[in-house]
């Protein structure tokens, strides 16, 4: 049979030759083309996938992702449906191939975990103190990454004097443009309305980033994307740093992390990797004089040391800040000529949960103890959690949850006749299929089973701590090994590449006394067995196991920028998150 000729371009160069190998896998097996593939090789390529996944998966140890998953009996038949939650889970929507019913209780069940008010209500016909206090959040398609780029993107519009408004000429409009003969669309269409700074207030309306030097990259990505100010940015070069070092700063803070204006690029953090509340009241104090609205961010469960911030101390500390300094309550005016106004907060508390919203909850839950940091809702002024779903909890593939107030939420004035956006999401079409993971999860668990779960991974790290501190003493070196309080990880100098690469192990480079020092983490999920910890450490004892770090000094800083270019945010290139 002739084949036909298809239009297509042929490759440069063998993909073979140029993609990286991959120990067990035959690129060739894999590669598709204009023909159907013969079924003896659509089974070899199988049969090298399913080796390698599971081989990874057995010993997987380097990321916070639990690998522990039991969906396939009660999900498989679903992945011949197409599911789609498009659109805000509260509306059932068009599309009625979704799972929204479903994602509306998995959304219920973290409100009351997280302790805000649920249900969701939105009735605008109703007094607002009643149902602007309910929560509203949607099931991400992405991980928590899209969580923290949703809530950065509310808090930027929130705290900028933004205002949605609801189009009155929009009909008008159509029945004009619908004279010539051609049919116009009347939907009701919304105006993005922009409260104008007053001149002695310029910086009235522009909100001010500020995130510790453990926040994951993807708070910094969404920071990019939405163009918000960070705090460096803004302040670096224009006036002094509120921060003296080193009274301000946590012990052992670097001077080299400051910039040449003597501005530290981040927010410092302790040791342990939370947040340090004194030298952020400092820094938000000195831009909430200025008049300037701020945006936190604060991690719980960062991605490499698993540190928490102490979200409810910090903002107990702020508060009284935001009050002194008028943006703890503020109007904005969305319409001069009628003095219409809103009353807002000049702040955003966000939290970037992604690891430590979905379990924290249940250890504080076992340790019924007064002295737990406390992230959720019940602190009254929070204004956004976002987590991922396949972390701790565990999914075949990125979720999450972000979560908000319906009164956070930029909404049209209240107005009985208009019924939601349908649009409120950020994602378009929505992974439906998540909620059922998720559903399904949580369906098959008791708070108690969900406790002994997060008792078993800390004492699973308390486990690692000990093997390695006993490895330590074994080979007579220091390995570096370190922990943060109620963390699922353990730090250490970094393994070989042999074990790097059989564990899944993610890495960090730190400086120390001005050496340069690569880490390694474990993370300690459902997954994980105390063997599998023995078998790494076994691993370890080889004589390479921990290959010699060269001591470099602390490079010289160049000027790669010319002199009069505009300062942009710090960006972590390769570090922070899965590298
Ligand atoms: C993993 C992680 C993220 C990003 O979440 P994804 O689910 O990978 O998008 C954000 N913040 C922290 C602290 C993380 O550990």
């Amino acid at each position: 049979m002739a084949r036909q000729n298809y239009q297509v371009t042929p490759p440069t160069k063998d993909p073979n030759d140029v993609y990286p190998k991959v120990p067990g896998i035959d690129y060739n097996d894999f590669k598709l083309s204009s023909e159907r593939m013969p079924e003896e090789q659509r089974s070899r390529a199988f049969g090298q996938l399913y080796q390698y996944e599971s081989a990874r998966k057995d010993n997987f140890l380097g990321y916070q992702s639990n690998q522990k998953l039991d969906f396939k009996d009660d999900l498989s038949l679903y992945l011949n449906y197409h599911i789609n939650n498009i659109g805000d889970p509260f509306v059932s929507g068009n599309h009625t191939m979704n799972t929204k019913f479903v994602e509306r209780a998995v959304l219920d069940y973290f409100a009351a975990l997280w302790n805000a008010q649920w249900p969701h209500e939105y009735t605008p016909e109703l007094p607002a103190k009643d149902w602007k206090n309910s929560y509203w959040g949607y099931i991400v398609s992405m991980g928590c990454t899209e969580g923290n780029i949703y809530g950065l993107w509310n808090a930027r519009d929130y705290l900028s004097g933004k205002f949605i408004l609801e189009d009155p000429y929009a009909e008008e409009q159509a029945r004009l443009a619908s004279q010539d003969g051609r049919p116009a669309a009347v939907e009701p269409r919304l105006l993005y309305y922009q409260a104008k700074a007053p001149e002695d207030a310029p910086d009235r309306y522009t909100p001010i980033a500020f995130y510790s030097q453990d926040t994951h990259y993807s708070i910094i990505k969404a920071i990019r994307v939405l163009s918000i100010t960070a705090f460096n940015e803004a302040g670096s070069g224009k006036f002094c740093c509120p921060l003296t070092y080193p009274a301000d700063y946590p012990p052992g803070y670097s001077l080299h992390y400051l910039d040449e204006n003597g501005w530290p690029l981040e927010v410092p953090s302790d040791n342990y990797g939370s947040i340090y509340v004194p030298a952020l009241k400092k820094l938000v104090e000195a831009f909430a004089k200025r008049g300037y609205p701020v945006i936190v961010n604060f991690n719980y469960g960062t991605t490499f040391k698993g540190a928490y911030d102490n979200v409810a101390y910090a903002v107990s500390e702020l508060v009284p800040v935001l009050q002194q300094y008028g943006l703890y309550e503020r109007e904005v005016e969305y319409n001069p000529e009628h003095k219409k106004s809103d009353i807002r907060t000049g702040f955003w508390f966000h939290v970037d949960g992604a690891l430590g919203a979905a379990y924290m909850p249940f250890l504080e839950m076992a340790e019924k103890s007064g002295n737990f940091p406390v992230f959720d809702f019940r602190i009254k002024e929070l204004q956004s959690i976002a987590m991922s779903g396949h972390k701790w909890i565990g999914a075949p593939w990125p979720c999450g949850i972000y979560m908000t107030k319906v009164k956070y939420q930029l909404l049209p004035p209240d107005n009985p006749m208009y019924i939601g956006s349908p649009d409120s999401t950020f994602a378009g079409s929505r992974n439906g299929f998540s909620a059922l993971l998720l559903w399904d999860y949580f369906s098959k668990y008791s708070y108690q089973d969900l406790i002994n779960k997060v008792l078993y991974t800390e004492k699973l790290a308390q486990y690692a701590l000990d093997r390695l501190k006993e490895l330590e003493q074994y080979l007579e070196k220091d390995l570096w090994v370190e922990y943060s309080p109620r963390s699922l990880a353990v730090r250490f100098k970094q393994a070989n590449a042999s074990i790097t690469f059989k564990y899944s192990l993610s890495g960090e480079v730190l400086y120390m006394n001005n050496e340069k020092r690569a880490y390694s983490h474990i993370f300690m999920m459902e997954s994980v067995t105390p063997k599998l910890i023995d078998n790494f450490i076994a691993d370890l004892k080889a004589p390479d196991a921990f290959p010699d770090q060269q001591s470099t000094g602390v490079p010289y800083r160049q000027e790669i920028i010319t002199p009069d270019a505009k300062r942009g945010i710090f960006i972590p290139l390769n570090s922070r998150g899965f590298k």
